[in-house]
Formats: C-alpha cells, sequence, structure tokens
C-alpha cells in the first residue's frame, strides 16, 4: 500500500492532523480493525460520496470505503540532517513514504511555542527543506563517489553521475530535486536512491478555527511558496477536525456552519493526497456491500480485480463494467443493461476511475 508521510516543524499540529484522519477511520473500525498499525502509522479512510449513493441503489448492509496509509513523522528539527533531535531515525522514515504532507503552522496562539519564535511560514518550509536536502545530498554524495571509483565507462554510470552531479548543485544551494525537470529515464536511474526531496509534496496550511472561512496573510504565503513549484495546498484546521471527533453528526453541522465552512479540510486533504500518489478508484456494489478499491492509473482489468483477491486475476475472464454516472442515471443493473450501458470488457481493458465492475472468472 502506499504511504504517504505527515512532516512539519515541531508544534504546527502534525499529531493533532493525524490524530484526525485516523479517529475518522475509526467509524469503520467494525470493519476494519487495524486502523493504527502503529501509534504513528494509521490507515486512513478515502471519503467517496459515491459509495453511499450507491449503497443505497443496492440496498447494501455495508459501505466499505478504500484506504491510504499515513505515517506521522515527528522529529524533524533544524539539524535533524547532522542528528539533531531524532535526526537520522526519521529521515530514515520519511525515505520509505510514497508522497510528503507538509504541514505549516498558519495559526498564532501564544500558549504553543514556535520553535523559531514566530510564525512564518515560508521560513519553516525553507528549514524543513533544507534539512531533507542535507540528507539528500550526503546520499547523492556517497554515490558519486562510489560512482566514481568505479571509473566504469558504462553509458548508464555516465549518466547517472551527471544527474547526481546536477543535484550536488541544486541541494547545495538547499533546494528540493523535485524543481528539476528530468525525464522518465532519469527517474528511473535515480529510484533506488529514494531521495527525500524528490518525493511529490502536499502543504497543509493549519489555520486556526476563526481562519478556515476567509485564509488569512500566512496562507496566501503558503500558496504563493507553493505556486513556483506547482505543489497543491490545502487548508485545513486540525484543531477543529479533532473537535469534530468528539461530537455527533447534527452537532457537527452546527459547529461547521457557524464558522462559515462545510468542512475542517480533512477530506479534502485525503482526497488531495490520493491524486497525489497517482491512485484511482472503481467500485463493486451489491447487496452484500458497496465497496471502493484502490489501483494505479492505467491498470488492466485482470490486475485490478486482482487487488480483490489473486484468484480474481488469475482465472479472470471479463469485467462486466458501466460506469458510476451511468448507473446512477438507470437506477438499477437490469435497465442499465437493457440500454446497452454495461459493457464486457477483456483482459486488455484500462480500468477507469469510478468503473462499477462485476468480475467474472473461472476458479
Ligand atoms: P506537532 O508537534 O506538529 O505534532 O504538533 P501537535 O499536533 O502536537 O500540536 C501542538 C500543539 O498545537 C497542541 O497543543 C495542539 O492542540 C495545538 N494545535 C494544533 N493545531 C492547532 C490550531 O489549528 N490552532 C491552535 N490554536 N492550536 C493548534
Amino acid at each position: 500500500m502506499l504511504k504517504a508521510g505527515i512532516v512539519g516543524l515541531p508544534n504546527v499540529g502534525k499529531s493533532t492532523l493525524f490524530n484526525a484522519l485516523v479517529a475518522n477511520a475509526k467509524a469503520d473500525a467494525a470493519n476494519f480493525p487495524f486502523c493504527t498499525i502503529e501509534p504513528n502509522v494509521g490507515l486512513v479512510s478515502v471519503p467517496d460520496e459515491r459509495l453511499k449513493v450507491l449503497a443505497e441503489l443496492s440496498k447494501s448492509e455495508k459501505i466499505l470505503p478504500t484506504r491510504v496509509e499515513f505515517v506521522d513523522i515527528a522529529g524533524l528539527v533544524k539539524g535533524a540532517a547532522q542528528g539533531e533531535g531524532l535526526g537520522n531515525k526519521f529521515l530514515a522514515n520519511i525515505r520509505e513514504v510514497d508522497a510528503i504532507v507538509h504541514v505549516v503552522r498558519c495559526f498564532d496562539d501564544d500558549d504553543i511555542i514556535h520553535v523559531s519564535g514566530s510564525v512564518s511560514p515560508t521560513r519553516d518550509i525553507e528549514t524543513i527543506d533544507l534539512e531533507l536536502a542535507l540528507a539528500d545530498l550526503s546520499q547523492v554524495e556517497k554515490r558519486l563517489t562510489r560512482l566514481k571509483k568505479q571509473k566504469s565507462n558504462q553509458k548508464e554510470e555516465q549518466e547517472e553521475i551527471s544527474i547526481l552531479e546536477k543535484f550536488t548543485i541544486q541541494l547545495n544551494k538547499g533546494m528540493p530535486v523535485r524543481y528539476l525537470q528530468l525525464t522518465e529515464e532519469e527517474r528511473v536511474l535515480i529510484k533506488p536512491l529514494e531521495l527525500l526531496t524528490l518525493k511529490p509534496v502536499i502543504y497543509a496550511a493549519n489555520v486556526s478555527e476563526d481562519d478556515l472561512s476567509s485564509e488569512n496573510d500566512w496562507v496566501q504565503e503558503v500558496r504563493n511558496f507553493a505556486s513556483n513549484s506547482h505543489a497543491k495546498v490545502i487548508v485545513v484546521s486540525a484543531q477543529v477536525e479533532s473537535e469534530l471527533i468528539e461530537i455527533s453528526d447534527e452537532e457537527k453541522l452546527e459547529f461547521l456552519n457557524a464558522l462559515g465552512v462545510s468542512e475542517g479540510g480533512l477530506k479534502l486533504l485525503i482526497k488531495a493526497v490520493y491524486d497525489l500518489l497517482g491512485l484511482r478508484t472503481y467500485l463493486t456494489t451489491g447487496p452484500k456491500e458497496t465497496r471502493a478499491w484502490t489501483i494505479y492509473a492505467g491498470m488492466k482489468a485482470p490486475q485490478a480485480a486482482g487487488v480483490i483477491h489473486s484468484d480474481f486475476e488469475r482465472g479472470f475472464i471479463r469485467a462486466e463494467t458501466i460506469s458510476y454516472k451511468d448507473l446512477v442515471f438507470c437506477k438499477n443493473i437490469t435497465l442499465a443493461k437493457e440500454k446497452g450501458l454495461v459493457r464486457s470488457e477483456g483482459k486488455d481493458y484500462v480500468v477507469q476511475e469510478g468503473d462499477v465492475i462485476l468480475f467474472r472468472f473461472n476458479v
């Protein structure tokens, strides 16, 4: 399963956000007993409005959303690359994730100490970026030394050396290497290094409840910073989200209405991370359950079937497929079939976002 790591300076709201993410998944706890794998690793349900609609059409007993893994990576402080704070252990944790949620403090609170004394999103982002860049620099330098020692004339190694030299210049400036334009071949070559600053990033601008409905200057600052690197910004209030956990649905609505918003930002964040990871969803529905399944963009029908069970992939015959929109329009599958909207797709079919599928397979 692909993972997203939550990073940011201390006291920006990472753990509050992580706990809210995991608590949200606990609503499905009866179906998924292990929401928290380890104290800092949690499986988070991906919000999908389509599930409820389909479950009503099929009179399903259960709704099962798909999930994505989040890791709360604490301990990243100034000097982490030199082993400060929890240093290298946490840098190693980040190496294992596929995308990064960078939480930026956009709230003021005298009771909550800011590690650098004041709220300043650009400086905070650059502090974290610098630590990650320094950690990458040491990886890149080690690899370069080894490659140069080998004195190989192989084309691939020469190419790798030239990319790594480009990276050294960038990282020495404290800049992430993801800002550089890379070809697909170059990405493949340097993939084994698992560079931290090459991972895709979303910025989560953590605001206080009063600033959820109207963006404050700090959020604007994060947006300006992110736009230069074409990164997405999601405004979230970790505190609001943590308060929402405690209260009933009715109270939730009242609370959010009073703040002038329809949600606290968590759902948007999860969806944005799902997209950033390059993930897509197809759906299955019936009286027993309506369920969302995660696939990669471009996956073909047999592999998509394999996400449910390897037997489905092995014995794949065909995928009876209808788009979510068509099914909702027809209201039931029999009518959809009469209208010719249910397609019988074979093994080369690339599954599309929102396909509702019934797999036929040999056992
Ligand atoms: P972490 O060190 O980044 O994991 O930060 P925590 O999640 O532990 O939060 C540090 C403190 O800030 C806690 O006391 C939180 O309750 C508080 N906090 C988190 N988000 C907000 C917010 O949006 N507004 C305010 N006022 N406090 C927050």
